[in-house]
């Protein structure tokens, strides 16, 4: 799932791309033509016929303004005080590009006008939202796994929204001190680290991979429990966290899995990994001659080193 770097690469992306443009149409394959049968969480989506056929009338003509990062969500200001937003979720991502259907093994499938570009790897070929735009281009999000969300919201009531309501602070924010982390990450004393650094109602942005990287460069065990963690240690997890998003902001974000940015191209973070996916290996850690090994917490894999990691208790 896109996590804090990966959302402000789809940003950066946006920003370059299609800031300024006017949204012409929009093409989704989405609604399922009937409202019986929709899961309560489909009813505000574009999975909904009704509410695909209103999102379409108020986007059509609206200029693209800024986008920004909220947590994992990417906020898109338009003309006409509306905001679009875009949640990833598992697999989503929004690429920038030409694209034509054509039919194969009599499916209709989008393909990129031009070929060879990095808008042909296998992972940008799910095509479910297409935003046609003034300058020719197409704005698409691709999500194999279609778990993706884009609602349009109220400029300026954005934060009353179920969306966003709930999110903890953002650990990148320039006025985020070490104070603010530590009371953010108290709330829940007797949690697991590892699962705390993950709920996006203490802090938001990091997920599975960015908390595995982050314990394992402060030396605290994924299931180390907040109210055992020293002062020092949680310096050092601050210390860690704000440098390992923003190397990995740096890096384009982390393509591992589906992750791609807007041009379709891969970050490079995943070449950097330390810990995570690294079971079996011996410990990268300079002196230390653990072996990373795999373990659950709150039913998420977490990856750990034996040694520099081990619980304190
Ligand atoms: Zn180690």
């Amino acid at each position: 799932m896109p996590e804090l770097p990966e959302v402000t690469t789809i940003v950066f992306g946006l920003n370059k791309k299609v800031k300024g443009l006017t949204i012409k149409d929009v093409w989704t394959d989405l609604p399922t033509g009937r409202q019986t049968g929709l899961r309560k969480q489909d009813i505000r989506s574009l999975k909904n016929p009704e509410y695909y056929k209103q999102f379409k009338k108020e986007v059509i003509g609206k200029k693209i303004l800024k986008s920004e990062r909220v947590g994992k969500n990417v906020l898109t200001h338009l003309s006409g005080n509306k905001t679009l937003l875009f949640h990833m979720k598992m697999t989503g991502h929004l690429l920038y590009g030409k694209w034509k259907q054509e039919k194969e093994n009599n499916k209709l499938i989008w393909k990129p006008i031009k070929e060879g570009t990095p808008l042909s790897d296998p992972y940008n070929k799910f095509l479910h939202i297409i935003f046609y735009l003034s300058n020719g281009y197409e704005l698409a999000f691709s999500d194999v796994r279609k778990f993706g969300k884009v609602v349009l919201l109220d400029k300026g009531k954005e934060f009353e929204s179920k969306d966003l309501k709930h999110l903890g602070p953002d650990p990148m924010k320039e006025n985020f001190s070490f104070t603010d982390f530590k009371k953010a990450l108290m709330k829940k004393k007797d949690g697991a680290i590892k699962q705390i650094l993950m709920t996006q109602e203490i802090i938001s942005g990091i997920g599975n991979i960015y908390s595995d990287e982050i314990l394992w460069q402060s030396g605290i065990n994924p299931k180390e429990r907040l109210k055992n963690i020293s002062e020092q240690d949680f310096k050092n997890i601050f210390k860690a966290t704000r440098n390992i998003l923003d190397r990995s902001i740096k890096m384009g974000g982390d393509s591992m899995s589906d992750f791609r940015n807007i041009e379709g191209e891969r970050g490079k973070y995943q070449n950097c990994h330390l810990v995570y996916r690294q079971t079996g290996k011996v410990c990268k850690k300079k002196g230390c001659k653990g072996v990373i090994l795999r373990t659950k917490v709150g039913g998420r894999s977490a990856h750990f080193c034996e040694t520099h990691q081990a619980l304190k208790k």
